[in-house]
């Protein structure tokens, strides 16, 4: 990356595709590594309850509580995309709740608003090398993606991280008639959508009281 005289950056062709550079550089761009949900956790006093992965195994984590804050599927466009799927399984986690044991400076990242791949938040993590989605980066929380972690398909795992709603279902590619709520955008925050009907509940936006 060079600068004109304008003091604009100009691609010279040299620039990494992705800033993942080694464990080594204390660039600006490279603060993220001592921050959470990177930082890594001294192993004495992290409880580790699950452990996710890759698909190539490049990418390792723990995690520290044994059920998510809240788990939902978003059926958003997004989401279908970027997940080439019908919809997307999120689990909310706080950022210290995660302990990357493995690869966590072999991450890729994409903000879907500004299609950049910077690290910056809100941003979508993703193991650099399989291509693997990891998370959701927010500003305050991580949303996991419970395909990764082992045990999942156990009894336990599922009941861990059954779903408590479904998001953005109006923009769904398929019915889930599964009795859980469904919203028309964020949980909680938008009108309900009846699951038999696919429409809108009349009144059933949350009051500004209640958001
Ligand atoms: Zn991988
Ligand atoms: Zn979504």
């Amino acid at each position: 990356m060079s600068q004109d005289k304008n003091g604009n950056k100009r691609s010279d062709g040299n620039e990494p595709h992705q800033y993942q550079a080694g464990s080594t550089t204390s660039r600006e761009q490279d603060q993220w590594k001592e921050r959470p949900p990177y930082r890594i956790h001294d192993k004495a006093d992290f409880d580790a309850k699950w452990k996710g992965k890759c698909h190539c195994g490049a990418v390792q984590y723990e995690l520290s509580r044994e059920r998510p804050l809240a788990s939902k599927y978003c059926h958003c466009t997004t989401c279908q995309r970027m997940h080439g799927a019908p919809f997307q399984w999120a689990a909310i986690f706080h950022k210290t709740d995660i302990n990357f044991t493995n690869g966590h400076h072999d991450l890729g990242w994409y903000d879907p608003t500004s299609k950049s791949t910077t690290h910056h938040l809100p941003c979508k993590v993703q193991c650099a090398y399989c291509r693997t989605p990891i998370m959701d980066e927010g500003r305050n929380m991580i949303l996991l993606f419970p395909t990764l972690i082992e045990g999942i398909n156990t009894p336990e795992g599922r009941k861990a991280f059954e779903v408590q709603s479904h998001m953005f279902y109006q923009q769904r590619v398929v019915d889930v008639k599964d009795g859980k709520p469904k919203f028309k955008g964020l949980a909680d925050e938008s009108a309900r959508v009846d699951e038999e009907t696919g429409e809108v509940i009349p009144g059933s936006e949350p009051k500004e009281e209640d958001k």
